[in-house]
């Protein structure tokens, strides 16, 4: 939040922005514009048939195609395919897919060459300065410059294809980003416009995508979200509601947009009594009431799973992880001891409403 005297700093992120219906169609030139003429084309499992339009455009422009993107980047795979790419004598990385293949992407960029995203998902990874690892259940992110994509090309249309459950999982790991996004260290003026944008975005447009995923305007508007979302991220950085997922994610292998979609009206409902006059522009933007509420009850309106203990989290990591996140608190508007950290964590486990 601003600081004393209404002071803050903010640090932008240079990416070029390509965004509409088709605009994949135009990468070949993209990467002429930035000088890339031997790239590594990182794709999704579930963008195989577009990966292979792409590698029929990009022709002599790539060098190595890689397929095995896996959730969480395993460093082993980011190595082997950073290792690939320096064999080959790529000038570049080119990433489709979620935010899975992005994070590959990201990952092999840290080795100083150049990224363009092709997003599929809402997860806004492509926004991003924030890399991410996992070694032996174990996340590790940074924060790194070269990790930025050059470019990013947003083809609603490539969205299309998401799933009602990928959809409505995804939207809600955008929301989480514009929603700690408001309350983050770095939150400014100048975040939290694009935040309270987003979120709007996104509350008015997932739950049309999920029941008409064809609704060319809807999935317009929840990729702008997104990419708003990740934006604000960028700016304003990560809090409590980030580093509980990402040591769920890490240590028990939970599906990533599930465990934010599950976890978020929790961490909201745990900030809002200390957020002020925030707290109520956070619920118009939710379009209710109360926030938190409003953010359990759109999840659950698109058919998301509401308890960590449904996705996979054993009863014992709500201990475990209310230690490990309370021995090093991440900044938070709402200090948040072991006890509290259980008490959450526990009614996300159960999926309860946000109390
Ligand atoms: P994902 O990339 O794993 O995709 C989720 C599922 O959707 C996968 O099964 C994928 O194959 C499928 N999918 C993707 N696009 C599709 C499409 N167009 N049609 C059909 N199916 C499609 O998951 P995600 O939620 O996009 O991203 C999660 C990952 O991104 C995590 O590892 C997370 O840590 C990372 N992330 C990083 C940041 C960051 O700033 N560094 C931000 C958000 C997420």
């Amino acid at each position: 939040m601003t600081g004393p005297a209404g002071r803050f700093t903010h640090e932008g992120v240079p990416i070029r922005i390509v965004f509409g219906a088709g605009v994949r169609n135009g990468l070949a030139e993209e990467l002429d514009r930035l000088g890339l003429r031997q790239v590594v084309l990182i794709a999704s499992e579930s963008s195989r048939a577009e990966a292979d339009a792409m590698v029929a455009a990009l022709d002599h422009r790539l060098t190595w195609r890689v397929d095995g993107v896996r959730q969480h980047v395993p460093t082993e795979l980011a190595q082997e395919v950073t290792d690939d790419a320096m064999r080959v004598g790529a000038d570049g990385v080119v990433t489709l897919g979620g935010g899975s293949a992005t994070g590959l992407g990201k990952a092999v960029a840290l080795s100083g060459l150049p990224l363009v995203a092709v997003p599929t998902t809402y997860a806004g990874s492509e926004m991003t300065p924030v890399w991410g690892v996992t070694t032996a259940g174990r996340k590790q992110t940074g924060c790194d410059p070269r990790v930025v994509p050059k470019t990013v090309l947003y083809d609603p249309e490539l969205t299309y294809p998401l799933p009602p459950h990928i959809t409505a999982a995804s939207g809600m790991n955008a929301l989480a980003h514009c929603l700690e996004a408001l309350w983050a260290a770095g939150a400014s003026p100048l975040t939290e416009p694009l935040a309270l944008d987003a979120c709007r975005a996104l509350c008015a447009s997932l739950p049309v995508a999920v029941v008409e995923p064809w609704d060319s305007k809807a999935r317009g508007r929840a990729l702008v979200g997104a990419c708003q979302a990740g934006m604000a991220l960028a700016g304003a950085g990560t809090g409590l509601h980030h580093k509980l997922c990402h040591v769920l994610g890490g240590r028990y292998d939970l599906p990533h947009a599930e465990t934010h979609a599950a976890l978020l009206p929790h961490v909201v409902g745990f900030n809002e009594p200390v957020l002020g006059s925030l707290s109520a522009r956070m619920a118009v933007a939710v379009g209710t009431g109360r926030a938190s509420t409003a953010v359990h009850d759109l999840a659950s309106r698109m058919g998301l799973t509401m308890a960590l203990g449904d996705l996979g989290m054993p009863e014992s990591a709500i201990g475990e992880v209310a230690t490990e996140v309370a021995a090093a608190p991440p900044q938070n508007p709402r200090p948040a001891d072991e006890a509290s950290l259980r008490s959450l964590l526990r009614a996300a486990w159960e999926g309860d409403g946000p109390a």
